[in-house]
Parts: C-alpha cells; sequence; structure tokens
C-alpha cells in the first residue's frame, strides 16, 4: 500500500520534543511557541506571527480580526477547502464565487471583478496544489475597489509570486502545518499580518478574549485556538529542514511530470507560470472530458493496485450545507465542476520513495490503459 502522505521528521523534532518534556513546558506558555512565531514572521517578512491550533482556525481568526459581519460580502474561489468558506460564513457576511482556471486550477482572476458589488469587503486568494494565485491583477482589482485581501498559504510555504513569498500578501495571512503540509506540526497554524492592532486583537480571539486587565472577564467571544509547546518545538525543527522539504516536493513532482507529461487521458498543471515554479505540494492530475470514467472510478481502480489518492476539492456551490441554506442556487461554475468530478492527486508525501512512485506511476498508466 502506498500512502498518500508519509510526513518526513527526520531534524531536531526529538530533541525539541525532549526539551519539552523534560522542562514541563507543554502548554501554550512555552517558548518554543514563540521561537516558531518569529521564525515564520521573519521567512515571511510580516511584523508579527501568531501560532494557532490549525489552519481552519487561522482562517477563523483572521475573518474575526478584520471584523467581517452581516453587511460584508467577501469574494472566494469555489475550488477550495470548507474553512475558506466556513470562516467567512460564521462572521454573518456572505459569499461571491468566483471559478477556477483551466490551466492552472487556481482562482480565475480574470473572473473576480464582476463578482465585486457595493458591499464586497475582501479578496481570498488561496494557493492550491503549487502554484500561487495570480496576485497581480488581484492585487490591483483590491486596491482599484479598496478591498481586504485575506491569503490562504496553507499549501504554499516556501512557495513565491515573482520572487515575494507566499503569506507576504494579505492584509492577513494563513498557514496550516497539518502531517501532509510542506512543513508540519501534527495539526497547526500560523496567522500572519503587519498592522500592531489587528495582530493584537488576532492574539486576543486565538485566546479566549481574556480581558488583559481581568482575566475570565470578556468583552467578545473568542476561541482556544492556542498551539501547544509540543506542537510548535516539531514546528520550529520542521522550519529548520524548510527549503530541503521544498526541493523535496519539487523533485517529486519534476519526477512525476517527466514520467506522465504526454500520457494520454490526463491533463497536468504547468511545470512553470511567468510568476512561479510549481512546488508540486501535490502532484495533481485532470482525466480528459472524453475518458469514460470519473475520478472517483479511476480512485477506486488505483486503491485496489495499494495506490491510495485524494479528490481534488468539491465546488462550494455543491456543498450540501450551503444548498440547505438556500446559498448558489442555479449559480454554475464549470471549470471547479469539472476539477470536483475529474481531478485527484498521486502520493505526494515527502516520506514518498522513488519505487512507490514508480509503482503509482505504473499503476496510473494501466488504469488509463484499460479504457483507451
Ligand atoms: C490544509 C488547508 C487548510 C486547513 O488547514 P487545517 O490545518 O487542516 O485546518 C486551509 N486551507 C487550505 C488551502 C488547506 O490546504
Amino acid at each position: 500500500m502506498i500512502p498518500v502522505n508519509e510526513p518526513l521528521l527526520d531534524g531536531n523534532e526529538r530533541i525539541y520534543l525532549n526539551e519539552c518534556i523534560e522542562s514541563g513546558w507543554i502548554s501554550s506558555d512555552g517558548e518554543f511557541v514563540e521561537r516558531f512565531e518569529k521564525a515564520m514572521a521573519a521567512y515571511v517578512g510580516r511584523r508579527h506571527a501568531i501560532a494557532v491550533a490549525n489552519g481552519s482556525a487561522a482562517l477563523d481568526v483572521a475573518a474575526a480580526g478584520l471584523k467581517l459581519g452581516h453587511e460584508d460580502e467577501v469574494i472566494i474561489p469555489t475550488h477550495t477547502i470548507i474553512s475558506c468558506a466556513s470562516a467567512i460564513v460564521r462572521t454573518g457576511a456572505s459569499l461571491r464565487l468566483v471559478d477556477s482556471s483551466q490551466e492552472t486550477w487556481n482562482m480565475d482572476v480574470t473572473k473576480i471583478e464582476t463578482a465585486v458589488t457595493s458591499r464586497t469587503r475582501a479578496i481570498m486568494a488561496v494557493h492550491t496544489f503549487g502554484l500561487p494565485v495570480d496576485m497581480t491583477p488581484l492585487l490591483n482589482i483590491a486596491k482599484r475597489h479598496d478591498l481586504v485581501v485575506i491569503e490562504d498559504a496553507a499549501q504554499a510555504i516556501g512557495q513565491t509570486y515573482n520572487g515575494a513569498r507566499c503569506g507576504s500578501f494579505g492584509e492577513v495571512s494563513c498557514f496550516s502545518f497539518y502531517a501532509n503540509k510542506h512543513i508540519t506540526t501534527g495539526e497547526g497554524g500560523m496567522i500572519v499580518c503587519d498592522d500592531d492592532a489587528l495582530a493584537a486583537r488576532m492574539r486576543s480571539l486565538r485566546n479566549l478574549c481574556f480581558k488583559p486587565e481581568k482575566r475570565f472577564v470578556h468583552d467578545e467571544l473568542g476561541w482556544n485556538y492556542r498551539m501547544s509547546n509540543l506542537q510548535a518545538a516539531v514546528g520550529l525543527a520542521q522550519f529548520e529542514k524548510l527549503d530541503t522539504h521544498i526541493a523535496r516536493k519539487r523533485e517529486l513532482g519534476q519526477r512525476y511530470e517527466s514520467l506522465l507529461r504526454g500520457v494520454r487521458g490526463i491533463e497536468l498543471a504547468p511545470v512553470s507560470m511567468s510568476y512561479a515554479e510549481n512546488v508540486y505540494w501535490v502532484f495533481g492530475l485532470v482525466l480528459d472530458d472524453n475518458f469514460p470514467i470519473d475520478a472517483d472510478v479511476a480512485r477506486s481502480i488505483l486503491a485496489e493496485g495499494g495506490v491510495i489518492t485524494r479528490p481534488f476539492f468539491w465546488p462550494m456551490h455543491e456543498q450540501p450545507v450551503f444548498l440547505k441554506q438556500g446559498l448558489f442556487n442555479g449559480e454554475s461554475f464549470p471549470v471547479a465542476e469539472r476539477l470536483g468530478r475529474r481531478g485527484f492527486y498521486l502520493p505526494s508525501g515527502l516520506g514518498l520513495s522513488e519505487e512507490q512512485q514508480n509503482r503509482a506511476v505504473a499503476a496510473v498508466r494501466n488504469m488509463l490503459a484499460m479504457f483507451l
């Protein structure tokens, strides 16, 4: 069996974890939390970094930190994880969805401006799978309409756009350290920003909004979204290996690319765009429209052969939870619908061996050959 993701924990993780255990600092009060925050802030060139329990929590705190509310609309890609949508919806704000680019699978930035209304407050840029969102046009639209940019860089730590690091573009930018991300803390996340007041507000929201001058008194509702020192210890050790992990992802992706490019029946993401080289967070493929089976069937055939894959995102406008609320009825975003039905990704973990990769490629070729 080839797992879809195997993390790589071969740095100082054990040493730092032992320090936590020996010192007794295991909650969020330990020093690794601050060290990890400082390292991340410096890496993306931001004034503030706030460690949180996971990437979804980072998005919740970002949305609440920006004081989004019932009056507001936020533009997000429909092809994304539910965390992006739920963070916005829970503030009372409305979603305006945008379709994907057929080429990069990211939000189609040429379709953003028509979604802007007098109520639009923010655009959320979500970098997916390995290429960044085309940020220049997005930032220009934000500037023209005085909109805030929220950046979800969960899959893009270490990636750049025109030489600037992903995570440096948002009023607030968010990261995840889930086990399949470029660096992991098992579960974990980080918020970065430059504004001092916003940072203070988000730190408070992360920590139940305890009043600094009077603990257990609250002006607002927050969350316990703190990251523990144990998680941050692993995070700092992983951070020290970030460049190695990025190089390894690119190596794995380029190897898949060279073995699968030109194979009939599938489309692959570009190796590079003018603004970035694919970092291959995961190696995705999309079955051609005339290929007779969809991603679910293809994935089950691959699973029978021991190759575990994951589907692409299912579009937000087709989520039962939102349709039940009467949202998005009759809206259609054909590229994202196609990606949801025909896209999936191959085993892409940092721990993947060459032999496992060869087997995964052979399984894909065999599966395609069954129908071509
Ligand atoms: C992983 C991920 C998240 C959520 O992070 P968790 O730590 O799993 O909560 C959010 N956005 C994107 C794009 C992700 O890939």
